[in-house]
This record gives C-alpha cells, structure tokens and sequence, in this order.
C-alpha cells in the first residue's frame, strides 16, 4: 500500500483569497493511481512551518506533494523549505539557470538577481523541467519516501502532475492498481432510506459504496480497485446490478446524467413540448429546463399565482400555443419551512403533488427545481412505449 499527502502552500488560501483546487486535482490523481490519502493540509508562505509540516507528513506517507511557493520571490519559500526538512543545502544548478534565461530571452527580457533564486533546488534534487512557465518544480527521493514540489498555478501543477509526476508516481512505486468510479444518481428518496437500503453494501471494502447527497437526490458512489481496466469494469458492473433493482424507480441516471438531461431526454423521445408556469422559484426551474431542451415555453412570476390545477383555457392565455405537457410549480416559504405545490397535465390526465421540506432558504429553489423535475420524470416515464 503506497500512501500521500497534500501540502498547499500559500498564506492566500489560509486567508480565504483563493479557493483551493490544487489539492483536490492531486487528490483525484492519487485516488487513480490506487494511492491511499489520510490527510492534506494548508501552511502560510513561511519555511520553517512548511518544513514542519514535510517532516511530519514523512513520518505518515510515502508521497508528499506541495504545491506553491515556488516563485522568484522572498515569499516564495518551498525550495528553502525544503531544504531546511532534509538538512541540507540549496544548490546552483546551472542548467537551471539555463533554462530560465532561454525562456526570458524569448520574452526580450532579462532575468534578474530573483528570477535566479528559481536556478536553487535543495541539494540531492532532481529539477522537473516546466515548459509552461517559469518556475522549476522538483522532486527529492529519500530512498523510502519522495518529496514532489510544483507550482501553485493550476494550469502548470495540472500539467506536470499529467505529463511528468504520474507516470513517475506509477513507475516508482509499481503501481499497477486502477481505481474506478461509477455514479447510480437517485432522486426523490431521502438519503437515510437509501443508507437503510444498502446498508450491507455499504461494509464492503473493494468496491466501496458511499453516499453523497444533494437537494432532493442522493449520488451512490461506487469504487472499485483493480489491476486492471476491466476488471474494475466488472466490479463496477456486479455490484451495480445489485444495487439498481433496490432503488427502483428513484434511480434516475448514471455517471455524467443529470436530473434535467434526462427530462429533457424523455421529452425528445416523446416528441413533447412542454409549457412551464414557476411561482416563487425566481425562474431556477425554467432556466435549468431551458439549458438542455428548447421546444418549452415558460411563464414566471404571474400575478396572482393560479392555485388551481391546470386549465386549458388558462394555459391558452398564457402561452403561444398548448403544449403536450403543462406544469405549474409555485413555491412558498417562510422561515422555517417550504411547500411546493405541483400541478400536471399530460395531454389529458392531470396530476397534484404538494412537498414540504427545510433546509436553508438559498437552498429551496434548487430543492424545488429538482423535486419538481423528478415529478415530471416520474410522470412522463409512464408514457414510454414498452418494448
Ligand atoms: P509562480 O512561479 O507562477 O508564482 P508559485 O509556485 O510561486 O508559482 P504561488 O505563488 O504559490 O505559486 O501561487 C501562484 C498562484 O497560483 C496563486 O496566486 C493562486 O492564484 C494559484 N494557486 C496557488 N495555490 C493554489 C491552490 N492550492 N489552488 C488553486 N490555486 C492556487
């Protein structure tokens, strides 16, 4: 078992400037790989703490990656940092320096005295050449362990991790494991059902099963571990075909599908159009229809909104045309809580819901989107021609 740790590096991300997205592409990386992550941590542009934070992450795992720091200027301190966790020195490479002076060169600039503090690395380092911008990353390999500095850019730290630290990674520690990942994506159970329903898979330890849940969907996430493409496959596709008969018709899609992808789908397959009449959902419903189906037509914000369910001779006022499917959804919330009501038509069969929910208040109007989209996937199913 081969085992890393982040560390990202910069007195920015500990103020809350930046947002991290470093650590969460390594994160992903090391998963691929079949690298164990326990842990990843921010330190401030400061070496002797970013030292610290090296030695002590050595006593745990056996990749460490930083990212960050790696600048021309005084407080860009990994490579001293770095040093100071090895006892050793900082050494001039020239063909760094090289380096670095070809690539301003070609920018009709000359470096200066702190473009050549980027040509020191730790003594014992091996320079990782970056051709898409200034700052060489390194790695240090103790025998037991490895230290890999990048860059914070992301473009940057995303292409050597792909181009150079990866198939490093692979070849230094014979990893030939393969982690993959399907997504079963439910809508409409609440997630403490679906815990109680797959409880016993969720136990397992290769694949695993984990629960993530959004507003009014539950993601059932499975990972499989393999040394091979399709064996994961397999895995994936066992286990899988346990798990979706218990989720019935709460299961929506999978992997890339999205609530309203799949409405959308339904509508093409049908041939329908579809009119739309939101209270209170300040258009989210209409806008996210929108973004993936266009024969719809839509109606936000009428004054009064119609409590009644649906009406032709209503729809006929509002809209240019009747379409084969009409939905009013109008929502109200207060304080506390929210209530949704829903009305259908399909062609001539008409359908109410009303739903009440909490959670907090930014968050109704998606809550009410995809229950309503759910409705509407639930009812326009039915109309599937069976083969
Ligand atoms: P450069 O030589 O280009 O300055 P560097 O290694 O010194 O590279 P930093 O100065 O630490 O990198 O960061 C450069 C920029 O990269 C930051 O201003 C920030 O915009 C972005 N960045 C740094 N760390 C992260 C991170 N963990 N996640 C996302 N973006 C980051």
């Amino acid at each position: 078992m081969t085992t890393g740790e982040v560390i990202a590096i910069g007195t920015e991300l500990l103020l809350g400037e930046i947002q991290d997205t470093n650590i969460r592409f390594i994160a992903r990386a090391f998963r691929n790989l079949g690298i164990d992550m326990y842990r990843a941590s921010f330190v401030g542009d400061n070496a002797v703490r970013i030292a610290q934070a090296v030695q002590e992450a050595l006593q745990r795992a056996d990749v460490i990656i930083t990212s960050g720091g790696l600048g021309p200027t005084v407080d860009d301190p990994t490579r001293e940092a770095i040093a100071l966790a090895f006892g050793v020195p900082l050494e001039f490479r020239p063909e760094l320096w090289q380096q670095i002076t070809e690539r301003y060169q070609r920018a009709n600039r000359t470096p200066g005295e702190n473009a050549r503090r980027q040509a020191y690395i730790p003594k014992g380092a091996v320079p990782i050449e970056n051709p898409v911008g200034t700052a060489p990353a390194f790695y240090f390999d103790t025998g037991d362990h490895v230290v890999i500095s990048l860059p914070g850019v992301p473009r940057e730290l995303e292409f050597l991790m792909e181009k150079t630290v990866i198939p490093y990674l692979r070849q230094r520690f014979g990893l030939r494991e393969i982690i993959k990942t399907r997504i079963l994506r439910t809508a409409g159970i609440p997630e403490s059902k679906i815990d109680e329903w797959l409880a016993d898979y969720e136990r397992f330890s290769n694949p695993t099963v984990g629960l993530s849940a959004h507003p009014g969907m539950v993601d059932i996430r499975i990972t499989a571990k393999a040394t091979s493409e399709d064996e994961a496959n397999q895995m994936l596709e066992a286990l899988a075909s346990k798990i979706r008969p218990l989720l019935g018709q709460a299961l929506y899609g999978e992997d890339e599908d999205t609530l309203a992808g799949v409405v959308a789908k339904l509508l093409r397959t049908l041939r329908w159009s579809v009119n739309i009449l939101e209270c209170g959902l300040d258009g989210t419903l209409a806008k996210t229809i929108e973004s993936v189906f266009d024969e719809f037509e839509a109606q936000i914000n009428p004054e009064p909104c119609p409590e009644e369910k649906p009406s032709l001779e209503q729809e006929s006022t509002l809209f240019e045309k009747l379409a084969d499917v009409y939905l009013i959804a109008s929502l109200q919330s207060n304080l506390e809580k929210a209530e949704l009501d829903l009305h259908l038509r399909i062609q001539e069969t008409q359908k109410s819901e009303k739903h009440y929910f909490g959670g907090p208040p930014l968050n109704r109007r998606i809550w009410a989107t995809n229950i309503a989209l759910d409705f509407l996937r639930r009812n326009l199913i039915k109309y599937l021609p069976q083969d």
